[in-house]
């Protein structure tokens, strides 16, 4: 019988580069067929061959209610019905800038764009256009989307200028970013005494998760945000993974001890749809064009039909929703530990809130950085990924991904998970 998500992945690769829309999807690193999928439903996702799995992956984080939540769907059905997108505003992004700023006191503005790369590459242009400064930091490992000056990668030495991280990106655009090692405030203090006058902005996302996921040090975002002040520069706290995830004010709403000037947000704030978002102090936010000089704009910006889906996924994710995510992501992350621990498979479990991911090998402590994941017996991934979606559980599909739970990850789909993972931690031993 012909396997129809090759079917499809062959078919896809004749029309669209690699036979998929964002390169993740396509398996390059644990290799086999992509699945395609059709359908999804609370915490399970069908592919094209009506195969049903348990799905860890949510989207890569937004579905945290589950997937096609009723209030959600009901929301998106009538905001349809009443026109998909008007061009104009609509009390409805006032009363999401409104929500989120109920969330996130420490936003008194904000502007909705599309996507989470639009959401950075605007706060960074914000940043620049405040400080009048042209350089920005970022650090190694951190993902916030692809725009021309973050696909940067460092260059040799702390406080060096970057190199182009993919190619289509000029020396002069990457030469722009200060690519520094995670958690290393001294590497910080070095290019900030290097190049401090230049620096307009230090973007961190609040937790990093995209490099499996790796907490920032206790005090680290704090002591980032003083240090930045200290030479006038701005940080930018990159929430578009973590913002309305870890909790009903993110990453920054689990600790509050510390002002960034700008944050972004993506994923959780769209429930789903195309929708993101930045904002922060309404004396920076009002140098967005039409009120200040820095210019952004968008066709669907704001638009309704994602708004709403947005709107209603905050009014659903109340308390009970973020200790149910807590919960879940403590038993699943335990019973992984264990299983791999009962093979053998040396491991440590990373967590920043409810997201968490694995790292391969024997660590003595915790990885903080880029460099110390990458040492990890990454290939081990590959054969437990595989294990567990020939089980019916759907993971991201590299071990550089966070897991993603839902609200809707009950007894029955928790208990599948479980009973998949004693042959996939012997298929990582192997
Ligand atoms: N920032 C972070 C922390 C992200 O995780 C992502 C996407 O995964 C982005 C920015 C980019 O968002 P988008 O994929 O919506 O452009």
């Amino acid at each position: 019988m012909a396997d129809v998500n090759l079917v499809e992945f062959e078919r896809a690769r004749r029309v669209i580069p690699g036979g998929v829309n964002s390169p993740v999807r396509a398996f390059g690193s644990v290799g086999g067929t992509p699945r395609f999928m059709v359908s999804a439903r609370g915490p399970y996702i069908t592919d094209a061959d009506g195969r049903e799995y348990v799905d860890l992956v949510a989207s890569w984080g937004p579905a945290i209610l589950g997937h096609a939540h009723p209030s959600v769907v009901a929301a998106v059905q009538e905001a349809a019905a009443r026109g998909l997108s008007f061009g104009a505003s609509t009390p409805a992004e006032t009363a999401l800038a409104e929500a989120v700023r109920a969330r996130v006191p420490i936003v008194d503005k904000l502007r909705l764009v599309s996507t989470g790369t639009e959401a950075t590459m605007t706060a960074i242009r914000l940043a620049r256009g405040f400080t009048g400064r042209p350089l920005l930091i970022k650090f190694a490992g951190h993902y916030h989307g692809h725009s021309d000056g973050l696909l940067a990668e460092a260059g040799s030495g702390l406080a060096t200028l970057a190199m182009p991280g993919s190619a289509g990106v000029t020396e002069a655009t990457a030469a722009q970013t200060l690519v520094l090692p995670y958690n290393d405030l001294p590497a910080v203090r070095a290019a900030f005494e290097h190049h401090g006058p230049d620096i307009a902005a230090v973007i961190t996302e609040a937790a990093a998760a995209n490099m499996g996921v790796v907490p920032p040090d206790p005090g680290f975002n704090a002591a980032l945000v003083d240090l930045a002040h200290e030479y006038g520069a701005l940080v930018i706290l990159d929430e578009v993974l973590t913002g309305f995830r870890v909790g009903p004010a993110g990453f920054w709403g689990l600790d509050r001890s510390y002002t960034p000037d700008l944050l972004t947000f993506g994923k959780v704030i769209g429930g789903g749809m195309p929708l993101a978002a930045l904002g922060g102090r309404a004396e920076i936010m009002d140098y967005l064009a039409p009120s200040g000089p820095v210019y952004q704009a968008g066709t669907l910006s704001g638009n309704p039909v994602a708004v709403a889906a947005g709107l209603a996924t905050l009014a659903a994710a109340d308390d009970a929703v973020y200790a149910r995510l807590d919960e879940t992501a403590a038993i699943i992350s335990k019973a992984v530990s264990d299983a791999l621990t009962n093979a053998g498979v040396a491991h440590r479990v990373q967590r920043a809130g409810n997201l968490f991911s694995f790292v391969f090998g024997s660590f003595e402590t915790a990885p903080r950085t880029y460099a110390d994941v990458l040492r990890q017996e990454a290939w081990r991934y590959r054969p437990f990924f595989h294990a567990m979606l020939d089980a019916g559980v759907s993971l991201p599909p590299s071990v550089f991904e966070a897991w993603f739970v839902t609200a809707a990850h009950d007894e029955a789909a928790v208990a599948r998970i479980l009973e998949a993972l004693p042959a996939a931690a012997r298929a990582a031993a192997a």
